[in-house]
């Protein structure tokens, strides 16, 4: 069986990955932090997903010696130019809170109005190997920012998003946010679960 390694600190990301990876890649062991020693995690000051992406699997990849998966991802908010973005995980400053980047979110488009409120999920997913080879995957979600949070599961801003699929979705047609989704069907339409269905059929290839 051939080992990955997941570079990633966010737990319910992590949750997602290893579930569409298990369904997609069942011959291969995903280890996360917690299985290989501590290293320093590099600081994400690239400008772009990919960079960032990039920059996460290939410390991972040096470190650990084995081939390194890394997300990078963000909500790009069509009314604040493309923001958060790469800031979405620090949106609001210190200590990092989905909490408080919810509210400062909706606070900041309170007075946009229904039409203008679209917004999409982007990620980029990289797989470094540790002799150097390098693929980036790309994953997209549309839909736009409901005014009130809903639902429990998910993360980030889940509960402040509804994608284009579910927009009439819900017992009174308002559309179901990404956090009242099951997560097999969030992981259908998610920018992530896009991004990894691409990777899956090129693993083999790239680990042989
Ligand atoms: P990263 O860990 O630096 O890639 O930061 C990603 C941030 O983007 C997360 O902390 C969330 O705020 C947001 N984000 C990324 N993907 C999702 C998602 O699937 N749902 C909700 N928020 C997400």
């Amino acid at each position: 069986m051939s080992r990955i390694f997941l570079a990633s600190r966010n737990a319910k990301k992590i949750g997602e990955m290893q579930r569409i990876l298990a369904e997609h890649l069942p011959d291969i062991e995903v280890v996360g932090l917690d299985d290989v020693p501590a290293y320093d995690e590099p600081v994400e000051d690239q400008p772009t997903f990919e960079g960032n992406a990039l920059l996460k699997a290939r410390a991972g990849a040096q470190v650990t010696g084995l081939p390194t998966i890394a997300d990078d991802s963000g909500l790009c908010v069509d009314a604040l130019n493309g923001m958060p973005g790469v800031l979405s995980a620090r949106w609001s400053g210190p200590p990092k809170s989905d909490d408080r980047n919810n509210d400062l979110l909706l606070a900041q488009l309170s007075d946009v109005p229904d039409p203008r409120r679209g917004a999409h999920f982007a990620c980029a997913i990289a797989l470094v190997h540790p002799d150097g080879r390098e693929l980036v995957v790309h994953g997209r979600m549309d839909g736009r920012i409901v005014r009130e949070l809903r639902g429990s599961g998910g993360f980030g801003y889940d509960v402040v998003f509804v994608a284009e699929e579910h927009a009439t979705a819900g017992p009174d047609g308002v559309g179901l946010t990404s956090a009242e989704l099951d997560p097999a069907e969030k992981d259908r339409i998610s920018h992530r679960g896009r991004a990894l269905r691409e990777l899956a059929p090129r693993v083999a290839d790239f680990l042989s």
